[in-house]
């Protein structure tokens, strides 16, 4: 695994799996270089974010699918605010909400790589982008988006 440049700068949070570990297959499917979200095996309702249970049918412990990390622009903001320390002197970036039209048309959010105050979109193609973190302790991985 190759490490990218980093969208935004060092010194932020490493998202983890939550303790009770409902996100781990998320945060592992990353590592891999896997887009992976929720799909009920009982009524086959897609989502995300992770949760214990499925919000169609309430049958516990959805599963688990690889998909393909490809989307449109459902919504987006410029970030001027630095939200944290580490993004005092980095402004602005680009937040999208992306949505998965072939995975129920669930919803994540990441960032638009590339010029920070370039044109967007609504409903442009995306494709995810992996930005792995190997030396981080504990290493991650994060899924940023450009446009297709
Ligand atoms: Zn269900």
């Amino acid at each position: 695994m190759t490490a990218r440049p980093s969208y935004l700068p060092s010194g932020l949070p490493i998202p983890v799996p939550e303790p009770d570990g409902v996100s781990e297959p998320y945060w592992c499917g990353l590592r891999e270089g896997i887009l992976r979200v929720q799909r009920c095996a009982h009524c086959h309702a897609w989502q995300f974010g992770p949760e214990w249970i499925c919000h169609a049918c309430l049958k516990f412990d959805p599963a688990w699918v690889a998909v393909e990390p490809s989307g449109e622009i459902y919504s987006w903001e410029r970030v001027w605010h630095p939200a944290h320390p580490a993004l005092k002197d980095h402004g602005p970036y680009l937040a999208v909400l992306v949505e998965l039209p072939h995975a129920g048309r669930v919803r994540m959010i990441g960032n638009l790589l590339g010029d920070p105050l370039q044109d967007v979109r609504i409903g442009a193609q995306v494709e995810g982008v992996f930005e792995h973190h190997p030396q981080a302790s504990p290493a991650y991985s994060l899924l940023q988006w450009r446009y297709r």
